[in-house]
């Protein structure tokens, strides 16, 4: 397996939502209410069952990061205009939930279940 890529350039573009251009030349894309809500912090993530212990409902409508920082070379952390900052989203996880164009695509036919011939 390859090495994780890593961000080369944080935009915030299109307004609303954070831009990651990654060294593999991808565009990733993620919404600030999708970032937020799905922080991986123990306070957001039962430990034990790994379920979200945020109510969506809670999350402030203008959500966004004051602070984009980096944790390492592993990482990105958060400061949420709501103060929340203990969440360490990681490379990886951050490719996960990925909400470009191209990865939703993917997500999409993956979770069908049986391609039509
Ligand atoms: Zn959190
Ligand atoms: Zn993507």
């Amino acid at each position: 397996m390859a090495r994780t890529p890593v961000p080369q350039d944080i935009t915030q573009d299109p307004p609303g939502h954070l831009g990651i251009l990654w060294d593999d030349g991808h565009r990733g894309r993620h919404a600030y209410r999708t970032l937020r809500e799905r922080c991986p912090c123990a306070h957001c993530v039962d430990e034990w069952t790994g379920e979200g212990r945020l109510d969506p409902s809670k999350v402030p409508a203008g959500i966004h990061p004051r602070e984009v920082g980096r944790v390492g070379a592993y990482a990105l952390r958060f400061t949420w205009s709501d103060g929340h900052e203990t969440g360490i989203y990681t490379f990886t996880f951050l490719r996960e939930i990925c909400e470009c164009d191209a990865c939703a695509r993917m997500r999409t036919s993956a979770s069908r279940p049986g391609k039509v011939p």
